[in-house]
């Protein structure tokens, strides 16, 4: 049995305040996410993302042997052509403690899906065998083949397109627990 209440103080400490939990069997896995990461996305070909990912079969059993997990929603004021790299720097760390955190509670599964793409390094090596910061990379959702709207919505939150700029962004983060 895990201990949510636990869990959720380490996340609200850590200043996340939306979040909801989630069966993971209930995360949408699709094909269509897969090709949009290879046709369309800037991030194609970095060290977290596909190529470099399990193919979308593998992503949908990976998911399907956790019980429990978090769906973590942020937001940030930005402009659609100006990513706030710091800021998106800044949470990755602060998602990175709480997935060692859930970790050292005795859920040995704990695994975070980051809220972006891997940008630990400003020349990423664009392969995991060569990957310079091995113990911090992590996938983000869309790279293991997450719809993430529909599985954001399915999980009863919000989250829409957003046309204008400047805008509340959304980053969505999925912390598998056990
Ligand atoms: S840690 Fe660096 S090299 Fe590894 S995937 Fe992230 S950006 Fe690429």
């Amino acid at each position: 049995m895990i201990n949510r209440k636990k869990i959720e103080s380490i996340l609200t400490g850590s200043g996340f305040l939306d979040y909801c939990w989630i069966n993971p069997r209930r995360i949408i896995v699709s094909q269509w996410v897969r090709v949009k990461c290879v046709f369309g996305c800037s991030g194609y070909g970095s060290g977290t993302c596909p190529p470099n990912t399990p193919t979308v079969e593998e992503c949908r059993r990976f998911f399907s042997e956790y019980n429990n997990g978090l769906i973590v929603h942020l937001t940030k004021l930005a402009e659609k052509d100006s990513y706030p790299s710091d800021w998106s720097g800044q949470m990755t760390d602060r998602l990175l403690e709480i997935e060692k955190q859930v970790f050292l509670q005795g859920n040995y599964k704990a695994f975070l899906l980051n809220q972006a793409c891997c940008s630990v390094c400003e020349d990423c090596s664009g392969n995991r065998t060569d990957c310079k910061d091995k113990s911090r990379a992590r996938p983000s959702p869309e790279g293991f083949a997450v719809d993430v709207y529909q599985t954001v919505r399915r999980a009863g939150m919000k989250i829409n397109v957003i046309s204008e700029s400047p805008s509340e962004m959304n980053r969505i983060a999925i912390l598998l627990v056990n």
